[in-house]
C-alpha cells in the first residue's frame, strides 16, 4: 500500500505491545502511522505473557502467525492446584477445545518474542515510521491535527533527538505511567494494588520433570499463587510468582534475588520450589490499578493499553487488552479517514464496557486466587464441582470476542 501524502501520519506515543499491534493495525487499513519510543533501543525484556483467543485471532489478521509459530506454546490446558500440596483443584481446557469453541488458539510466549514479531512486521511496512528515543510529552494543535514535543532524555542518543512531531491525531499507548492520562484525562496515578510479581526463566531441561507438560500451571495459596507455562517453543518455562507485598515502585524490570523468592513460597510443594529454584535472573514488578476509565478520547487523542487501563493480570489480559484496543481504533479510523475525533469517540464507546468487564473480572480472580483457611476449601470444591469445561465456557464471553466491524 502507499502512502496517501494528502494525509498526515497518526502519532502513537509507546512502541510496547499496545503501539505496535495500533501502527499494525492502522498499516493493514493503508493508514499511515509514527511510532514515538522514548526508550532508545528495544531490549529484550520482560517473561511470559499469555494470548487467548481474541488476542490470536488479531495477532492472525495482522499477519504474525507464521513469525510467531515457533516460538509460542500451545497449552493443553490450565492446571490448577492446591499450593502445598500439588493435589488438582481442576483442570481448564485450552489446545484444541477453546481454538475449536473459538476458531482460534490460545498461545503462551516470551514477551519479547511477542514485541520482537510486532516490530520486525512494523519495521518492514512502508506505512510505519519508528522513532527511538523520542520522550512525548505535550500535546498542543495545529491547523491540521496535532504537535506532540518529546522530553530530552539526558542520556546521550545513540541518533540525533527528536524535537516534535506532526500527526492528524495521537494516540497515547506510553503504558502503566502514561503521561498523557495523567496530563489530559487528569486521572490519578495508578494505585499501589498491595502485591509484587516476580518472573524468572528456567530452561526446560532443568525443569522437574512432572512440571514440563506443554500445559499452564497455576498454584494457589493464601495471599500468593504461582503461574508457570512453556516459551519459546517449550525450550524454556516462564514462572511468575504474585503475592502480597507492603514496597511498591514503578519499574517492569527491578532485580530481586533468589532468596527472596523462594522466601515466599516456602509454603508451596517442593516440587514446585525445585522449578523456582532453578530460575535465574529473577525480575519484579508492582501492581498497580486504576478505576475503569470513564474517558479515552478527548478530540484528537485516545489512550490505548495500559495507557488507557492497567488491567491486574489474574484473566491474563493486560496484553490482549491492548491488542483488542488497537483492532478497534484502527477499524474506526479507517471508517472516518478524515475525522479523527469521531473515530476516536466511537473507539471510547466501542471499548468501555469491555474494558470495565474484563479489570472486574480480573480483580475477583485475584480475590478468588489468593484465599486462605474455610473460604478457600469452598472454592476448590466448587471449582471441582463445576468442573473445568464449564468454567471455560463461562468466559465465552471473554475469549470469544470479536470486532464487530468490517
Ligand atoms: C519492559 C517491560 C517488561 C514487561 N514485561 C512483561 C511480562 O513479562 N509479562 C507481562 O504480562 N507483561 C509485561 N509487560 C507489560 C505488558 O507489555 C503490558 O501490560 C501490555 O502488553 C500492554 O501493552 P502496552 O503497549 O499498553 O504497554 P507496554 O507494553 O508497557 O508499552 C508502553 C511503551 O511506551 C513507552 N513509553 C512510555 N512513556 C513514553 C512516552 N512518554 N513517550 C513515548 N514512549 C513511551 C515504553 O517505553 C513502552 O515501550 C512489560 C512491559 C514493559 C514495558
Amino acid at each position: 500500500m502507499t502512502r496517501n501524502p494528502r494525509h498526515g501520519p497518526i502519532l502513537i506515543a509507546g512502541g510496547g505491545i499496545g503501539g505496535l499491534a495500533t501502527a499494525l493495525a492502522l498499516a493493514r487499513r493503508g493508514i499511515a502511522s509514527h511510532v514515538l519510543e522514548s526508550r532508545p533501543a528495544f531490549a529484550a525484556e520482560g517473561a511470559g505473557i499469555q494470548i487467548g483467543p481474541n488476542g490470536t485471532r488479531i495477532l492472525t489478521e495482522l499477519g504474525l502467525a507464521e513469525a510467531l509459530s515457533p516460538h509460542v506454546a500451545r497449552p493443553a490446558s490450565i492446571r490448577v492446584l492446591a499450593g502445598e500440596t500439588a493435589r488438582s483443584i481442576v483442570e481448564l481446557p485450552l489446545g484444541p477445545w477453546i481454538a475449536a469453541r473459538h476458531g482460534s488458539p490460545y498461545w503462551v510466549a516470551h514477551r519479547s518474542d511477542l514485541h520482537r514479531a510486532l516490530l520486525s512486521n512494523a519495521e518492514a511496512s512502508p506505512l510505519i515510521t519508528i522513532t527511538l528515543n523520542a520522550a512525548a510529552c505535550k500535546l498542543g494543535r495545529t491547523a491540521n491535527g496535532v504537535a506532540v514535543e518529546m522530553r530530552s532524555s539526558g542520556s546521550a542518543p545513540t541518533t540525533p533527538a527528536l524535537s516534535g512531531a506532526e500527526g492528524r491525531g495521537l494516540i497515547a499507548a506510553d503504558g502503566l505511567w502514561s503521561d498523557f492520562r495523567s496530563t489530559m484525562f487528569d486521572v490519578a496515578p495508578p494505585r499501589f494494588d498491595n502485591r509484587s510479581a516476580a518472573r524468572a526463566i528456567v530452561s526446560t531441561c532443568d525443569a522437574p520433570p512432572s512440571l514440563r507438560a506443554e500445559t499452564t500451571f497455576v498454584w494457589l495459596a493464601p495471599g500468593a499463587h504461582v503461574v508457570h507455562y512453556p516459551v519459546r517453543g517449550g525450550r524454556e518455562i516462564a514462572v511468575v510468582v504474585i503475592a502480597t507485598a507492603t514496597e511498591a515502585n514503578r519499574d517492569w524490570s527491578q532485580s530481586l534475588t533468589a532468596a527472596r523468592v523462594l522466601d515466599r513460597t516456602r509454603t508451596f510443594n517442593p516440587q514446585l520450589n525445585r522449578l523456582l529454584e532453578a530460575a535465574a535472573g529473577w525480575r519484579s514488578w508492582s501492581l498497580h490499578t486504576l478505576p475503569p476509565p470513564k474517558r479515552i478520547s478527548d478530540g484528537l487523542v485516545a489512550l490505548l493499553g495500559d495507557a488507557a487501563h492497567p488491567i491486574l493480570p489474574f484473566l491474563a489480559q493486560g496484553g490482549v487488552m491492548a491488542l483488542e484496543d488497537a483492532a478497534v481504533i484502527a477499524r474506526e479510523l479507517a471508517a472516518s479517514p478524515g475525522d479523527v475525533a469521531s473515530a476516536f469517540a466511537r473507539y471510547q464507546r466501542a471499548r468501555l464496557s469491555r474494558i470495565a468487564r474484563v479489570a472486574h473480572a480480573s480483580r475477583r480472580n485475584g480475590q478468588m486466587f489468593h484465599l486462605g483457611g474455610g473460604l478457600a476449601i469452598a472454592r476448590n470444591t466448587a471449582m471441582r464441582a463445576l468442573g473445568g469445561a464449564s468454567i471455560m465456557a463461562a468466559y465465552d464471553w471473554l475469549y470469544g470476542w470479536q470486532d464487530a466491524g468490517p
